[in-house]
């Protein structure tokens, strides 16, 4: 668990792959779709078929923050053809639109059922230290900045109120005959989070984005963990 910030400490990184930031938050008991790194096409098809096809292909590179900027991101890919395929192309893709970046190779995970999407995360504030983000993906984040804000480390009781507070919260409720969000299982992942960053002060900032929140649990398929600078 310690290793994966010790060697991107080592080769002098603060972004996370999202295989590693998973490892870590896997390693803290919080829900994830985990990914293996494969290097060649050949190595993506052996894991595929250890998971179970529909699967996920991602980039895998600390220089690239924002996956599907660059094309580096395939779902539903459902036979081995398909995999070598993405993968010939994702390669070609990301290497024309991210000229220079290092990439490590390719992550393979399985393809999580599609549920109503929902933003974990956690920043530190200069005044207040880590700070614990909740809203709904998509545009209720990007464009409405409907979200809830507590201040590390969080009770049972703060967990409750953010995923209440939001103004976009019916949705979660399942409006107009939509499914019902497991608020419990969303308390929960949102009480980890907010008890793994607490743990570790390294950690400057955390996005779980998407969560899939489920009738009956949550789910998270995308994370980025960034690390503070090294103190020199
Ligand atoms: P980015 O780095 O661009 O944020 P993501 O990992 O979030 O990349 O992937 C982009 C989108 O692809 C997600 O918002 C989600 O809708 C979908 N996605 C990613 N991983 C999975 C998965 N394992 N199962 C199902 N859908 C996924
Ligand atoms: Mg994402």
């Amino acid at each position: 668990m310690v290793d994966v910030i010790a060697s991107a400490r080592a080769e002098g990184r603060t972004l996370l792959t999202e295989a590693e930031s998973k490892e870590l938050l896997h390693g803290a008991g919080i829900p994830v779709t985990r990914a293996r790194v494969a290097k060649k096409a050949k190595e993506a098809v052996e894991y595929a078929e250890e998971m179970g096809y529909p699967i996920v292909l991602k980039i895998v590179s600390s220089d690239i923050a924002h996956k599907s900027d660059v094309g580096g991101v395939a779902v539903g890919i459902d036979s081995a053809k398909a995999l070598r395929t993405a993968f010939k192309t994702m390669m070609e893709r990301v290497s024309a639109a991210a000229p220079g970046a290092r990439i490590d190779g390719i992550s393979v995970q399985q393809q999580a059922k599609q549920g109503t999407e929902v933003i974990v995360g956690a920043t530190t504030d200069p005044q207040f230290g880590p700070v614990m983000m909740f809203g709904l993906g998509g545009v209720f984040v990007e464009v409405l900045k409907d979200v809830a804000f507590r201040v590390v480390p969080l009770e049972p009781r703060d967990a409750r109120q953010m995923v209440r507070e939001i103004r976009g919260f019916p949705i979660l409720e399942g409006v107009r005959g939509g499914e019902a969000a497991d608020l419990d299982a969303l308390e929960s992942l949102i009480l980890k989070v907010s008890d793994f960053v607490a743990q570790h002060p390294e950690i400057a900032e955390l996005d779980l984005n998407p969560v899939f929140a489920y009738g009956k649990g949550a789910l998270a398929v995308d994370a980025r963990v960034v690390l503070a600078e090294a103190k020199s």
